[in-house]
């Protein structure tokens, strides 16, 4: 049992790791003695930045070692084994949106009514929403970091916002410096196949 889940982005530090928040009676976790606000730092050795590196670290493996931060501050290294395809019983803290960089001179947000749900006001631009609920994203701001892990995960399809493919109106709809405009070639050389890119 897993659950994610889109929250109002907040300003905070992000530690490290991604935080239990729940854990199903009986369950392999529960028998580890892992609780809500516990963080798993590391799977096999690999860092856990959210809930989709944990998901895509533990996918198909039955020998399984969590680095876990106890909410007591102690650190425990876990081994242990499950039966394939074995439910880990485990919910994790929602993701939070990145938001964009982006002025667009059409966006909705600007265009909501002030009494409108707060999460009409959130500038997502996230690629882990992208892959996860089909969110669009104009690629104006992406990372490195965050196209090798489109590529290493294989978060695809990924939904983006064109608009325009002539970069100079690309630009000027976007409310950004041309040279952000181009979604098209390889950043750093950082090859883009692999994905799949629905446009809209
Ligand atoms: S990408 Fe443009 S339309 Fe979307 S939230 Fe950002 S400024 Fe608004």
């Amino acid at each position: 049992m897993y659950e994610f889940a889109v929250e109002p982005a907040i300003t905070k530090l992000r530690r490290p790791g991604v935080i239990i928040t729940e854990v199903t009676a009986g369950s392999v976790s529960d028998e580890l003695e892992l609780r809500p606000d516990d963080r798993i730092v590391r799977v096999n050795g690999r860092p856990v930045r959210d809930y989709l590196d944990f998901r895509f670290q533990t996918a198909g493996e039955t020998e399984l070692t969590f680095r876990v931060k106890k909410s007591n501050g102690e650190t425990h290294d876990i081994e242990f084994d499950r039966e394939e395809g074995e439910d880990l019983g485990l919910m994790f803290e929602q993701i939070v949106p990145r938001q964009c960089a982006n002025e667009c001179i059409f966006c909705f947000c600007k265009g909501n009514p002030d009494d409108a749900r707060p999460s009409l006001f959130v500038r997502d631009e996230d690629i882990r929403l992208s892959f996860l609920y089909g969110n669009y994203t104009t690629l104006s701001s992406i990372t490195d970091d965050e196209m090798a892990r489109i590529i290493e995960q294989r978060l695809s399809p990924q939904y983006v916002s064109v608009h325009a493919t002539d970069l100079d109106v690309r630009a000027y709809l976007l409310g950004i410096e041309k040279d952000r405009a181009d979604h098209v070639s390889e950043p750093n050389g950082c090859a883009r196949k692999g994905t799949e890119a629905t446009a809209g």
